[in-house]
Parts: structure tokens; sequence; C-alpha cells
């Protein structure tokens, strides 16, 4: 805030303040001359002898008349003396006796201003036959005001004058001086043009960081008139660099360079321009010494990379938009596979997913000799839990069963819904025993817990009937391993339903 309050407040130049800081030199100086050796007078011992010279010319004037035996005048002039001049309080003439020959005073006075003998200012009168008497004057006392008595004090005035006197003729002088040592006009003028040519603001600043030299691409780039009288201004004083500068001037880049003694390259800095509009700078300091390694300022160049930072920050924009729009559809892709690979009744494996993973099971089995099982299963009686409670009824029994199959089935293990109500397992790894004991608990399991699973309607026994086939020599494909499983499946619908059948004949206890 103070900071900003004084940037706008107008600098006098160098001369008016090199010349006001020169005459109040001079009037401190005559101040402590004056307190020791009292070269001017004090104002109260100038009164006093204003005073005793008055008085020393009243009693001239009284013995002048009195010479001449003029009595009667004397008391005139007195009397007209003391109503006239306002300084005189009383005029007293006495003779050597003690008696009094004329004693005026001015009308309307205070009693005490024309009778303490110790105020009065007395004059012996003196004739040819010696002391003839003595004048005694009182004077009004001065008026008290603090102005009339700086007034009075000569020295006030005097250091005024003389102040007033130095700044002017310092001024003039130093105006006249400096312009001489402006370092503007000690830089050549095809320097500076030389500089005008850069493409970059170039500045050379002293230890201060004031400006000594500051070219056009400089002023354009702060927003300032290509006049701008900038030699003399703090860098960091510039309206578009004080707001975005550090407050503490030891830390700008170009501080930093002049302490080091070491340039400081890539530094970056944003300015705001008079007009609003924003500069991005890259600043590079080179300190400059004065050959005994005395850092006495720096060079500094600014680069506008507004163009490639507001470029580089849209880019970096457009990368973020673009890896979330990658992200997305990453996500939709996997949603939209999960969807293509999957029955959207029950979420197992669909008939094209089902042939996906079996292909490559079976291919493995072959290639390793390894053994590969097939369950084909179906809902017993499945029809009627469509008539009887609706499809929805029957959508929630094909979950059921989905679920309780999965829930009994390993990682490795496929589960895909075949056909309608028809659910398909392979089991890679298993032997026909296995297959059939697994085909056994999974029938166990549907006919205990899927009719649990569901909540309306209640209590519902759901049944499913399995047929197991093994992958022999002489089985071909996977549709050959379904279709004998299927076969076996039909010979368990066949033979009761609720029970397991294997491909080979053998029936599997119920
Ligand atoms: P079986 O014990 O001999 O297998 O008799 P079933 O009633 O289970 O067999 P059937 O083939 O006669 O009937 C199958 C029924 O399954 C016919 C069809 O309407 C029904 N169905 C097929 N797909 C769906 C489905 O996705 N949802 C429902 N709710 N019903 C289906
Ligand atoms: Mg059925
Ligand atoms: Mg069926």
């Amino acid at each position: 805030m103070l900071r900003r309050l004084r940037s706008r407040l107008p600098r006098p130049s160098p001369a008016v303040r090199i010349g006001l800081g020169l005459a109040s030199l001079v009037v401190a100086l005559l101040l402590i001359i004056d307190l020791v050796f009292g070269i001017f007078p004090s104002p109260s011992g100038a009164l006093a002898e204003q005073r005793s010279r008055a008085a020393q010319d009243i009693a001239t004037q009284t013995v002048v008349l009195l010479e001449a035996g003029q009595d009667t005048a004397l008391d005139r002039t007195i009397a007209l003396a003391v109503a006239r001049d306002e300084r005189l309080a009383r005029i007293r003439v006495e003779r050597s006796d003690g008696t009094t020959l004329i004693d005026r005073r001015a009308s309307g006075l205070a009693e005490s201003q024309a009778r303490d003998p110790a105020s009065a200012y007395r004059v012996s009168l003196m004739n040819a036959a010696g002391n003839w008497g003595r004048v005694s004057v009182w004077f009004r006392d001065p008026p008290d005001s603090a102005g009339s008595l700086l007034l009075r004090t000569p020295l006030l005035p005097v250091m005024i004058a003389m102040g007033t006197i130095c700044f002017v003729v310092f001024a003039l002088y130093l105006r006249r001086v400096l312009s001489h040592l402006d370092p503007a006009s000690v830089v050549p003028a095809r320097i500076r043009q030389a500089f005008d040519v850069f493409s970059s603001g170039i500045v050379v600043v002293d230890r201060q960081a004031q400006i000594l030299l500051a070219n056009e691409r400089f002023t354009e780039l702060a927003g300032l008139p290509r006049d701008a009288a900038l030699t003399g201004t703090a860098l960091h004083r510039i309206p578009g660099f004080t707001e975005t500068l550090a407050e503490s001037a030891a830390n700008h880049p170009w501080a930093l360079a002049m302490d080091t003694g070491e340039a400081l390259g890539g530094a970056r800095m944003d300015i705001r321009r008079p007009d609003g509009s924003r500069r991005r700078l890259l600043v590079n300091s080179a300190p400059i010494d004065d050959g005994d390694g005395k850092v006495r300022g720096c060079l500094i160049s600014f680069e506008d990379i507004t163009q490639i930072v507001d470029l580089n920050e849209q880019l970096a924009r457009s990368n973020a938009e673009l890896l979330r729009s990658k992200q997305d559809i990453e996500q939709m892709n996997t949603e939209l596979s999960r969807l293509a690979a999957r029955d959207p009744v029950t979420g197992a494996f669909n008939r094209r997913a089902l042939f996906e993973n079996f292909e490559a099971l079976f291919a493995a089995a072959r290639h390793n000799s390894s053994t590969l099982c097939c369950i084909m299963s179906d809902i017993d009686h499945f029809k009627r839990f469509n008539d009887q409670y609706g499809h929805a009824a029957g959508d929630a029994v094909l979950r059921a069963v989905n679920q309780v199959l999965a829930d009994e089935l390993r990682e490795q293990d496929i589960l895909a819904r075949y056909g309608g109500e028809e659910f398909c397992i392979v089991l890679p790894g298993v032997e026909l025993t296995i297959a059939r004991q697994v085909a056994e608990r999974l029938r166990a399991a549907v006919e205990t817990k899927a009719g649990q699973c569901i909540t309306d309607p209640r209590s519902l026994r759901i049944t499913a009937s399995f047929g197991v086939s093994v992958l022999a020599p002489d089985v071909r494909s996977p549709e050959h391993l379904i279709e004998l499983a299927d076969q076996a499946l039909y010979a368990a619908k066949a033979g009761g339903r609720n029970c397991v059948v294997t491909a080979n004949g053998m029936p599997a206890a119920a």
C-alpha cells in the first residue's frame, strides 16, 4: 500500500533533492557556528541596546533644552514623545537634589509598567557645573505573541533567507552540473540506437537497481510510452513490475545476480502492463564489475515469451483433456467388452464369450495333453415358473441358479448361459470322476440353495439336470464336447431329472 503510494507520488528531480540536502546542511552548520561562537545577537540584547540608545537620545535633547533655559519646551517635547512614541511608557527628569522637574507618562498603562525603578533606563545629565540630575525612561513591554517573538529573533529570518537562497542556488547549479553527468546523455546516441535494434528488452541498472539505460523494446514491453524517462527510476518501481515482483528487492533476479556476482539466466517473471495485459518474460541478468571485481551494476535482458508460455499452457490443458477422454474411452471400452461378453439377464458369459474362452482352453489341453471336462445343465420344468409366476419370476430363477453355480466353481472354470435355461460349464485340468463329483455338488447346491435366493415368490423348489463329458482323444472340437455333454443331459432328463449323467453312459448317483 505504502509502496504503491510512494510509486505514485511525483519524485523530485535529483537536483532538487541534493539542493535541499545541501541547503539544510548549510543552515545546520550556521546554527552550530552560532551556538559555539554566538555570531548572531540575542533578541533581548538587541532590545536593551535599542532602548539604551533611545534613553541616551532623550537625555541629549533634555540637556540641550535645559542649557537653553527652555524648560517649557522641554516639558512639551517630553509630553509629546511619551504620547506619540508607543514604545515609551514614562519619562522623568530629576534634579541632582532629588526634586522632579518633569514626569510624563503614557495614558492607559498599567501602573507596574511605569513605576518599577528596576525597569527604568537612567541617564545622568551633565552640564558645565557637573552633575545636573538624571533622566529616567520606562519602556512599554513589547507584545508577546509567538509569531512576533520569532520575527524579533534575528536568527530565524536569517536562517530562512539563507536556506532559501542556498537551496535555489544549489538546485540551479546542480541541475546544470547533473545534466552533464546524466547517464542517458553520457551514452552516445549510436550506442543507444544499437541497443534499440535488439528484439529483447535491455536495461542497464546501477547497484541500487536504478535504471541507467533502457532500450525502446523494454519500454514497449513494459507498456510505457516510447519516450518515457526511465533513467534514475528503480527497475522494481516501474508500475507493471511493482505488482508482480517479490516484495523484497533482495530477491529480484538482478539483485541476486549482483549479490553473487554471477550471471543469472532463465528467471521467469510476469508483468501486468498499464493497459491490463499480461506479458510473460524470461529474465537474464549479467552483473557488471568495475575491473577490480567490484559489482557496479547489471545488464538485464527481458525476453517476451508470452506466446510460447500461453501455447504451452494451452497444450498442457489439451493434453489433460485428451488424457481424460482417453480414460473415458478406455472405461467405456471395458464396459462395452464386458457387455459384449455377458448375458444381460444373469451376468454370466454369453455364448460368444464361452466359445472364445473354450477354444483357448481346448487348444491348451490338446497341446499339454491335459484333461478338460464339460458340464451341460438345464433347469427342470423351467417353463412352469414362467407360466405360474410370470416371466420376471423366470428371470429371477435364472439369476438364482447362475449365482449358485458360480459360487460353487473355481476361478479358472467357465460358466456361460448357453441358451434359454441351459448353462454350460467348462472345467480345465479336471478328470471325469472329479467332474462328475462337481456336477453332483452343483446339482445338490441348486436343489438346496437356489430357491432360497428368491424372495418373491418364496419357497420355490428349483432343480436342474446335468450331463458331463470329458475330452477323450476322439473329441474333435469344443462343440463336439458340448454335444456329448448335451446328450448326457438329455439322458438325465429322461432318467427322471434332478440328476447327473456322464457322456460315456455311466450314470452318476442322484
Ligand atoms: P424340461 O424340464 O424338460 O427342461 O422342461 P422345461 O420347461 O424346462 O423346458 P422347455 O424347453 O419346455 O421350456 C423352456 C422355457 O424357457 C421356454 C421359454 O419360454 C423359457 N425361456 C427361455 N429363455 C428364457 C428367458 O430368458 N427368461 C425366461 N423367463 N424364460 C425363458
Ligand atoms: Mg428345462
Ligand atoms: Mg431347455
